[in-house]
């Protein structure tokens, strides 16, 4: 079977895979009967898995970036938004509520730097195109009155202090942790993927900057498209919501296997 033919193959899995996983969240959001009294529940959890479904799909449609120089990045996004989800359902009206009062608040303050320089070039700011729109977008939200900003975290603890409250501790060491390396350009990723040995062997194997292109490694798709399960199961189990839609992973494992399989008769054959 030729690396062509396997290329072909993976692709319409990955096209199959990004139809169900969107029609899972769809069918999740369809059964879950909405209290209106509560709408930022809806809301921010509906947000949230979805997040996790585009960051799949943007991930598996981008086969370029499946290796370790990118892949890591989104992957850590997943977990973070993982975390930040388990976490919002322990006391899901309060924090859901917390979560959008953050980010409202997030808005502002960028608003408020966008004035401040306005004015500082002599501009009207009143009058301005800029700051009228960014006026009318913050009154349209909900709780716009109440919104104080806030310039440490959002929930008020570091992700890990969450995680361990929300029970995920080992998704956060095992994945956050790991990928965060590659998030912040830390020594431990960037020794290893953009440094290499000088081979001449009088300058006593310092190492010299690279920026090499890395194999393709469908792990990295692996990774995503178990997070967003999990993102589902938490989901499920949260609500108490019983989806009745195909399962995305099932065919997904299902379909790689299958291939495969057809891959090692083809080379017992040959
Ligand atoms: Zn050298």
């Amino acid at each position: 079977m030729s690396d062509q033919y396997i290329w072909k193959e993976i692709l319409k899995i990955v096209d199959n895979y990004n139809q169900m996983v969107r029609a899972e969240l769809l069918n999740r959001w369809k059964k879950w009967q909405l209290d209106l009294t509560n709408p930022e529940i809806y809301e921010v959890v509906g947000a949230l898995v979805a997040r996790q479904v585009t960051l799949a799909t943007q991930l598996a449609s981008t086969q370029s970036i499946w290796n370790g120089h990118v892949a890591p990045l989104i992957l850590r996004t997943m977990v973070d938004t993982y975390i930040t989800l388990a976490w919002i359902f322990e006391k899901p009206i309060e924090r859901a509520r917390e979560f959008i009062l953050y980010g409202l608040g997030q808005d502002k303050l960028y608003f408020e730097h966008i004035k401040k320089d306005l004015k500082k070039s002599g501009e009207d700011t009143d009058n301005h195109p800029i700051v009228k729109d960014m006026e009318k977008l913050i009154n349209s939200y909900r709780f716009a009155d109440l919104t104080e900003i806030n310039l440490g975290s959002w929930s008020g603890l570091n992700t890990r202090k969450m995680a361990e409250e929300a029970g995920c501790m080992e998704i956060y060491r095992y994945a956050y942790v790991p990928f965060s390396a590659a998030t912040h350009s830390t020594w431990n990723h960037v020794s290893k993927y953009n440094l290499e040995p000088c081979s001449n062997p009088l300058h006593g194997y310092h190492k010299i900057p690279v920026d090499p292109n890395l194999p393709v490694d469908i792990s990295y798709l692996y990774r995503a498209v178990e997070y967003v399960e999990e993102t589902f199961v938490l989901f499920d189990t949260k609500t108490n919501v019983k989806g009745d839609a195909l399962s995305s992973i099932e065919m997904f494992y299902k379909s790689i296997d299958k291939l495969g399989e057809e891959e090692e008769q083809k080379q017992d054959k040959s």
